[in-house]
């Protein structure tokens, strides 16, 4: 029988950063693989319904780039070239997710498509709003023309990542911690970094020459190159300095004096660091490869750094399966990363990828959560009852699993009395280290307590200073469960809801944001 002629992806034409980086002059470039689909006028696909909001409908065939020639003026102000840009990078975006999940990912909202607007509103700024179930791209006057955020690959990438963040975990957009609101949006910055690390022509052009000499490979020489910064134009647009970009994490000092700077309270100033600590993590172990190999062509060192990044790019992005539901913190994600880079490459010898993220992390005073194998999540303690267990059923249904849950509550030291509900069970697909296909499931559980202040003494935890006794408290809680192929669980990630030094310390913080703004 023949097999139908299918094409499951395509390439589509994006500016590789944002019109400020220039290659030989002109607009540096990058032609992207992303998912292929028979799009309406728009775009609009699937995923993502690009509005154009009164203004000409982009047409993209499913055989030709439109915009694969066309000049750097027609780019610039042609929206029709916003709208695809927006969307091929959003695409990109979401499918480099999905592959790194082995499964389809979500929108955190009921529904399957993401809005985007490309020129939503006359503003230097950017969001994704789960409400509209939209990204809004701003613009505004810059030096030289309008300035359009539609045409910046980090900040479409960054908000992209917000909404599948959001998707992947509910609760992050709590207010909850310094950390919790800083990882989002460090944890958004890093996938748009990474995303244009992993090209390899993008990489070798912002390299500036393609017979490099020892000292263009010096770790000073690339920590102030385009690679490390994070959108170029909107960065000297806002602070007026040419070259400057929005940020460059990877060029804070590593030390651990900015968890008594209050300046890294502000979640974005406090996301640098968690960039700053995986980037300086990357430059390692690019430059270990280089010397390794010890080549100066161009095309090669790009090529070592496009692979390290998609490396890490995958470690990130599966850490999140590996990340507790509610209240995060940096050191939670970096034995997700750990873990999730263990199960994928159980032998570290080579490029000591996780020793040298271990390293980094802790030059800016952080360490993972757990104690055991080498910052990785352990397998979980005590004997597990599955005899009441179905397998398939414990790796689709929520019933199942919450089943799996009451019977083992005493081992898994789930708080009995707090209401609790199983909010997912996914598949997590991954190709083992013997390269065979695993199916694993991936379930994450919510604990959740109402009380008033004078209750929270007899479950070992403190009320902030002035809250008064009568004072209603929500507690959170919970676990993500991870099963392998056989149905027994490996993983246990838990933030227990009676963890009294993790709820004492987000009172506090949440009591003291409510006393700042009454
Ligand atoms: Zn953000």
């Amino acid at each position: 029988m023949a097999t139908p002629n299918r094409r499951l992806t395509r390439k589509l034409s994006i500016i590789a950063q944002d019109p400020a980086v220039r290659y030989n002059g002109k607009i540096l470039r990058a032609e992207i693989e992303i998912p292929a689909e028979r799009l309406l006028p728009g775009p609009c696909g699937y995923r993502i319904v690009v509005d154009a909001a009164g203004e000409q409908p982009c047409r993209i065939p499913i055989h030709r780039d439109p915009f694969a020639t066309a000049s750097d003026e027609r780019l610039l102000a042609d929206s029709r070239f916003h709208a695809q840009n927006s969307y091929a990078i959003l695409m990109r975006t979401l499918a480099r997710f999905e592959q790194a999940l082995g499964r389809r990912v979500s929108w955190g909202f009921p529904g399957h498509q993401l809005r985007v607007a490309t020129h939503a509103f006359q503003q230097a700024n950017a969001f994704y709003s789960a409400r509209t179930k939209s990204i809004l791209l701003g613009y505004f006057p810059g030096t030289e023309g309008m300035v359009y955020t539609a045409l910046s690959h980090d900040v479409i990438a960054h908000e992209g990542t917000h909404a599948l963040v959001h998707g992947l975990r509910r609760r992050y957009f709590d207010p909850s911690s310094p950390d919790q609101a800083a990882f989002h949006e460090g944890f958004a910055d890093l996938i748009a970094l990474l995303s244009v690390f992993s090209l390899p022509s993008v990489v070798a052009a912002l390299l500036g020459s393609a017979t490099l000499r020892p000292e263009h490979l010096s770790p000073e020489h690339l920590r102030e190159s385009l690679l490390f910064a994070m959108a170029q134009q909107m960065g000297q647009e806002i602070s007026n300095v040419r070259g400057q970009p929005l940020r460059r994490s990877i060029q804070i000092r590593p030390s651990a004096q900015w968890k008594r700077d209050p300046a890294f309270a502000e979640p974005h100033r406090r996301g640098e660091i968690l960039v700053a600590a995986v980037m300086n993590a990357l430059l390692e172990v690019w430059l270990c490869r280089l010397r390794q190999l010890g080549t100066l062509d161009a095309y090669r060192v790009a090529a070592e750094a496009a692979d390290t990044a998609d490396r890490l790019l995958s470690m990130a992005i599966r850490a999140l399966d590996f990340c507790p539901p509610t209240d995060i913190v940096y050191s939670d994600f970096l034995s997700a990363m750990l873990t999730a880079d263990r199960e994928m490459s159980p032998d570290d010898t080579r490029f000591q990828f996780r020793q040298t993220m271990l390293k980094s992390f802790s030059r800016f005073g952080l360490r993972p959560t757990s104690k055991g194998d080498h910052g990785a999540w352990e397998p979980p303690e005590g004997r597990l009852h599955y005899d009441r267990s179905h397998l398939d059923s414990l790796q689709r249904d929520r019933d199942e699993v919450f089943r799996f849950l009451w019977e083992n509550r005493k081992p898994l030291r789930v708080r009995e009395g707090a209401d609790t509900f199983v909010q997912s069970v996914r598949p997590a697909v991954r190709v083992g280290p013997d390269g065979f296909v695993l199916r694993e499931s991936v379930a994450e559980y919510i604990q959740k307590m109402r009380l008033p202040a004078s209750g929270l003494r007899r479950m070992g935890i403190r009320a902030p200073k002035g809250m008064p006794a009568d004072h209603p408290v929500t507690l959170w809680g919970g676990g993500t469960l991870i099963f392998d192929e056989f149905g027994r669980l490996k993983v246990h990630v838990r933030n227990r809801i009676d963890n009294a030094e993790r709820q004492n310390r987000r009172l506090a913080y949440l009591w003291a944001l409510r006393q700042e703004r009454p």
